[in-house]
């Protein structure tokens, strides 16, 4: 419990974090805890008294030091979680208030007195997780109780548990100390079980006999740490979204510091909170999009607002009652994770190419899109023969050895008689048989090949196919035969050297993000810069259906497209093709969870289910409600002992899903027993407020973050924090 004389220290450690280089305002953020931690950091540091601000035991450290706390008990201290409804400025009050709840539900209660803020808190409920509160969580909230929270507590009271450091020659002090401060040297980190972080460490003994590592940091600078560990600025590289994402984090520091004031900190580094991966998650993408933020949040009634904010909404996000019936608030609604249409049809545009026939090789496979590829870098120019000579496989290697950089075959033409002189050239000329060498073991050439007609072939080339096989570049005849013993078609081995070609980035293919179109131009994002490239006269254009690139003389482009493109010596884009697959116009389909499927057995779901709720065996589930969006927002369980019914969040914690945005299928016996259920679903996350995945769609359209955040949460005003705060 805090009194007077942690308050006292409080200042002590706010002195000591400004003295370190730490402006205002501060935050104090729970890292880890455990039996003991582990402290280090780049430079020199040292470890102070807080009280006395005198060091501890050495004036100074350069090693790595173990923190320890002394006389806890063993095997740790039991937890429980409680459910505070409320504060009050007298212990009669809080105890009238307890008497209350306590004979309306039945649940058990507690008032704790805390002499920091001079008032009595009632707890009511017990139990050994968090979610196994919900149903009374649930109950309290219909009786008409607001600003409901779950609170951890130890179940026993542990005391005289101090701090102890060990260092490296297992050499000991015991501080006597229940604080301790760990002040880095000039620009160090102080470095927590690996993690390092800017500003000071607070290592403080837990009301569970644990110690604690908080980091006491600069708002801006805590926030250099948790934008990119909640939108990696490597995968998503938007400037504007990831400036959206900034300031919905800090008005998420605004609104909820202070959280866990009973254990000493504001907020925690999880994704219970926001996840914070300290210093060495910074960017210099993420550090631009703080600082050109920077003290930017978004208010409603001049107070911050909830801003939640989820992975990949899905297409839509969710009314935040919907998911979390705490959350009404009217910026909280959902919305289409979209354009409007007439906004999209001013963005895409179709884009005229050559007409390329469709080129397959012997045993029926399309090899269009690999003849192009092959052709626009100029290693093949014509269609290619019925039969392959040699002179013809040297042309093609010669041409792609010079693109690769690699040395040209020269030299006596062997004659292609079979399928394996082709295969043993192809890899010769191009320096590939030590590949067939060592990767491919003798024992596995049968069951590469899996064709008796090619035994009677030299070893050498019954290895070349078998890798060209490995590599999924050697297609059989319909009857798996590979044709051993024939002269292959010119066709066949395109694709192998379409692919050793792409091994070497020999074809100059490039990735992007489709931005806009221009005249006969397309904008493009490669990482975070944005480019113009010009169409070359006829680009030959690739659309992709069922994993397959199929070669079309019109393709119509929208805007987050990703592309795979190459240009020519004047730099206009010759080839392109669209790569992955498209998935409808949202702005997070880009995200690989934007949908999903999973099929539980009736077992799995049982196990998950029974943990928060008793139903006993599935029977049945049902589906209620579904909210704006689609998302399931009240489901009912039926089981063998009970019916449940499930709302918001719950549903998806109960079934362990991505999402609630979901299709239920159950399939059932023969004696009309649940087997297994199978659910189809969109997006990650809790889908309320501002979709990450999909900033940075709307950033790829165009869109600033300012436009981002007023799609997202409606209504809610963007503002600048004043020197003090909110
Ligand atoms: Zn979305």
């Amino acid at each position: 419990m805090a009194t007077l004389a942690q308050a006292d220290t409080d200042d002590r450690f706010q002195r000591l974090a400004k003295r370190a280089g730490q402006g205002d305002p501060l935050v104090r953020i729970g890292l880890e805890d455990g039996e003991s931690l582990e402290i280090e950091a780049a430079g020199a540091f040292r470890i102070l008294d807080p009280d006395s601000g005198k060091d501890v035991w050495h004036a100074s450290y350069d090693e790595e030091i173990r923190v320890v706390a002394d006389g806890a008990p063993a095997g740790g201290v039991e937890r429980v979680f409680r459910i505070q409804v409320g504060a009050f400025g007298s212990a009669e009050a809080a105890r009238g208030e307890l008497e209350r709840l306590r004979t309306a539900t039945g649940a058990p209660g507690v008032v704790h007195h805390d002499p920091d803020r001079g008032n009595w808190r009632v707890r009511l409920g017990e139990s050994p997780t968090r979610t196994g509160l919900n149903a009374l969580l649930e109950r309290l909230r219909e009786m008409g109780l607001q600003a409901l929270w779950i609170a951890e507590e130890a179940a026993e009271l542990v005391e005289d548990v101090t701090l102890r450091l060990v260092d490296s020659r297992w050499q000991s002090r015991s501080t006597g100390r229940q604080r301790l401060a760990v002040i880095p040297g000039k620009r160090g980190r102080i470095r927590v079980n690996g993690t390092s972080y800017r500003g000071i460490v607070e290592l403080r003994v837990t009301a569970f006999g644990t110690v604690r590592a908080i980091n006491w940091i600069e708002i801006e600078r805590y926030l250099l740490g948790v934008v990119p560990a909640e939108l990696g600025p490597e995968v998503w590289p938007q400037i504007e979204a990831l400036k959206a994402q900034a300031v919905a984090a800090r008005t998420y520091v605004w609104r909820n510091k202070g959280q866990f004031l009973d254990e000493g900190y504001d907020l925690c580094a999880t994704p219970r909170c926001q996840v914070y991966s300290g210093a060495d998650a910074e960017h210099p993408l993420s550090d631009r999009a703080v600082r050109e933020t920077a003290g930017q949040i978004l208010a409603w009634d001049d107070r911050p607002i909830i801003a939640l904010y989820t992975a990949t909404c899905g297409g839509h996000t969710e009314d935040g009652k919907g998911v979390f019936p705490e959350h009404d608030e009217p910026y909280l609604k959902g919305v289409p994770c979209r354009a409007e249409e007439a906004a999209m049809a001013s963005l895409r545009a179709t884009i005229a190419g050559r007409s390329i026939p469709k080129l397959e090789d012997a045993t029926g496979k399309d090899v269009t899109r690999d003849w192009a590829l092959l052709a626009a870098a100029g290693v093949v120019s014509v269609r290619p023969p019925e039969r392959l000579s040699g002179s013809q496989l040297r042309e093609w290697t010669r041409a792609l050895a010079r693109l690769a950089g690699l040395e040209p075959a020269e030299g006596l033409v062997p004659e292609i008689a079979t399928l394996g002189d082709a295969a043993e050239m192809l890899l010769a000329d191009l320096g590939w048989s030590e590949r067939a060498e060592l990767l491919i073991d003798t024992p596995d050439l049968p069951a590469l090949l899996r064709d008796a007609e090619v035994d009677p072939l030299p070893e050498p080339q019954r290895r070349a196919l078998a890798y060209l096989a490995s590599v999924e570049r050697l297609q059989p005849f319909a009857d798996g035969k590979l044709g051993a013993g024939q002269v292959p078609d010119g066709a066949r081995f395109l694709p192998a050297l379409a692919h050793m070609g792409e091994t070497y980035r020999a074809f100059g293919l490039r990735e992007a993000t489709v931005a806009g179109m221009g005249a006969n131009s397309l904008r493009l994002f490669q990482r975070k810069n944005e480019i113009r490239l010009p169409f070359a006269d006829k680009p030959m254009l690739f659309a992709r259906t069922s994993g397959v690139p199929v070669a079309v003389s019109r393709l119509e482009i929208w805007p987050g497209d990703r592309v795979r493109f190459r240009t020519d010596a004047a730099g206009k884009i010759d080839f392109l093709q669209i790569d992955p697959p498209v998935k409808g116009a949202s702005d997070d389909r880009s995200a690989a969870v934007y949908s999903w499927s999973v099929r539980k057995t009736r077992r799995q779901l049982e196990a998950t289910v029974n943990r928060r709720i008793s139903v006993g065996k599935i029977e049945d589930i049902r589906v209620v409600r579904r909210g704006v969006s689609g998302r399931i927002v009240e489901l009912v369980v039926v089981g063998s002992q009970a019916t449940e019914t499930v709302r918001g969040f719950s549903i998806r914690n109960i079934l362990d899903l991505r999402e609630i945005l979901a299709v239920i299928e159950i399939q059932r016996d023969a004696e009309g027993e649940i087997e297994a259920v199978v659910f189809a679903g969109k997006g990650w996350g809790h889908g309320v407020g501002l979709c990450q995945v999909g900033a940075y769609g709307m950033a790829v359209r165009g869109s600033g973050y300012r436009e981002i955040l007023t799609h997202y949460y409606r209504g809610a005003e963007l503002t600048k924090l004043s020197s003090t705060g909110p």
